[in-house]
């Protein structure tokens, strides 16, 4: 296995030779082999493809190297929020690393380069640091609707820049939540846009796929010369990461057009969902073989609220039993997660497995729910006053209401996952 991961977060910038036309592109993963790069324009097989590395852009000098020559392996069109743009993928024709710069890229691109190497498509922006590091500067991440505010993301995967991370303003909806904690989104507050924000919560890296509705699991970008903090240990999963990517590529393929837009159908939204359900189990198994169990609560409780926002989605377009094999599936995750989870988080997970059991009317499932919080005050002795004790005191309550009206939320009377009543 290659250490890929090295060197796709340290772009490369290059000189791409084509035909009479030369441009300024980005490389994203360089081997000895051959590497993945973005272009502006398409390209064709026959031409007479160059690739010159170029080094210490930075300090003004741009030095480079011979040019390389390459062979066109494949070409994809992606859609970004800047348009349309393609990635290639090169097979080196000769490696001569010295003389072409191939080993110099692998090994010793800089932060410098990284930082000032530019997709040609916001080449203005970029040229100038400081203005790319100020998020209120780039005029172009203004969303369509006007409930949303966009801001400039990072991915920590493969270090794609300006991903739209699409944040729904203050008072503009009226989220409502469903008998399982989902926000929905049926109205908007007078005078706002209207926006189903489950539809667009997941922010999707389009180099490599990787998604998720956490802020916390992008660099913002407003502080990307300083060094983030690592949301996870991303060392060891971002090389099987990224050599995944053809899998999920596979996945998107169907549904590319628009999946990165601000305008996504139900398809896409659901996709959405899948590949940050994904994009954290990843995260997950590493964490749990590393034991870093802290961290795997949340991770855990995430991936099991992606899926019941799926289930939300899908009953809003009535189909029930894809919904409700989606609730099956959560249940299934709470179980499996249930063990590692403590505080809030068991609280929380108790809680839905219990108003999973009242949905389905499985009385093991509510006793469970039952024995669990009426023995958390014993057992765990959370202290009053403390976010853990009005976590355990409102969830209990709330369970005991749902349970005196049961026959109120079981499937044969609930309105899709609708709350049946306030409470
Ligand atoms: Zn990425």
């Amino acid at each position: 296995m290659s250490n890929s991961h090295k060197q796709i977060r340290q772009k490369v910038a290059a000189l791409l030779k084509s035909g009479a036309t030369s441009n300024r592109i980005t490389i994203t993963d360089i081997t000895m082999r051959g590497c993945t790069a973005v272009l502006t324009a398409p390209i064709t097989e026959e031409e007479d493809i160059t690739l010159q590395i170029l080094k210490n852009i930075a300090n003004g000098k741009r030095d480079s190297f011979l040019p390389a020559p390459v062979s066109l392996d494949s070409i994809l069109k992606r859609k970004s929020r800047n348009g349309e743009f393609y990635e290639a993928k090169f097979s080196f024709r000769r490696v001569d690393s010295v003389e072409h710069g191939i080993s110099w890229a692998i090994n010793n691109a800089t932060a410098d380069d990284f930082l000032s190497s530019s997709l040609p498509i916001n080449h203005e922006q970029k040229n100038n640091k400081h203005a790319s590091t100020d998020a209120k500067s780039d005029s172009k991440l203004v969303a369509i609707n006007s409930s949303l505010s966009i801001l400039p993301v990072t991915c920590h995967m493969c270090g794609e820049q300006h991903i739209p991370f699409r944040v729904l303003s203050r008072r503009t909806m009226k989220p409502e939540s469903n008998i399982f904690g989902v926000n929905q989104y049926k109205s908007a507050l007078p005078g706002k846009e209207f926006c189903n924000y489950n539809l667009i919560r997941i922010t999707i890296c389009p180099i490599c796929y990787f998604a998720s509705s956490q802020f916390q699991d992008f660099i913002r970008e407003a502080s990307l010369i300083k060094t983030s903090e690592e949301p996870f240990h991303k060392e060891p999963i971002v090389d099987k990461w990224l050599s995944g990517s053809s899998k999920r590529e596979k996945l998107v393929e169907a549904y590319q057009q628009g999946l990165f837009d601000e305008n996504r159908n139900i398809k896409q939204a659901l996709l959405s969902y899948d590949l940050a359900i994904l994009s954290s189990n990843a995260i997950l198994k590493m964490q749990m073989a590393k034991q870093e169990r802290a961290r795997d609560y949340r991770i855990g409780l995430q991936i099991v609220s992606y899926i019941l926002t799926k289930a939300e989605l899908l009953m809003s377009k009535q189909k029930t039993s894809e919904a409700e094999n989606n609730l099956k599936i959560a249940l299934k995750k709470l179980q499996e997660i249930f063990i590692y989870l403590n505080n809030e988080s068991s609280i929380k997970a108790s809680y839905l497995i219990g108003m999973i059991g009242l949905y389905f009317e499985i009385p093991d499932l509510i006793n469970q729910t039952f024995n669990f919080l009426q023995q958390y005050g014993k057992q765990s002795k959370p202290r009053a006053g403390t976010e853990e004790y009005k976590a355990w005191q409102k969830n209990l309550e709330k369970f005991k209401t749902a349970y005196q009206e049961r026959e109120d939320f079981s499937r044969r009377r609930l309105k899709g996952f609708d709350k049946p009543f306030e409470f």
